[in-house]
């Protein structure tokens, strides 16, 4: 008896968990703030892995489960002091 009907999902790497039953788009719970989306978690935390032994354990890095990133995934990031000319415009 070790299945059950409603597994949550735990990435010890990321500290996240994703609700399998949750409604599409919010069912990664981060260990702080709201739910989000699987490729929100992805533009976020997992994409960062770099060794193969990271991404083994790493619970999204299927990316037909996570779908394409959206606008809005990422951290809203203060953009960097703009110092000089070395960030082109695009
Ligand atoms: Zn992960």
């Amino acid at each position: 008896m070790t299945e059950s009907s409603n597994v949550q999902l735990r990435c010890e790497l990321c500290q996240i968990e994703i609700n399998e039953t949750a409604d599409q788009g919010d069912e990664v719970v981060f260990s702080r703030g709201a739910t989000g989306s699987r490729s929100k978690l992805w533009a976020r935390v997992c994409q960062y892995l770099k060794t193969d032994e990271q991404k083994a354990a790493c619970i999204n890095q299927d990316a037909t489960q996570r779908g394409s990133e959206k606008p809005g995934d990422r951290y809203e990031e203060i953009a960097p002091v703009e110092v000089g000319s070395t960030q082109a415009s695009n």
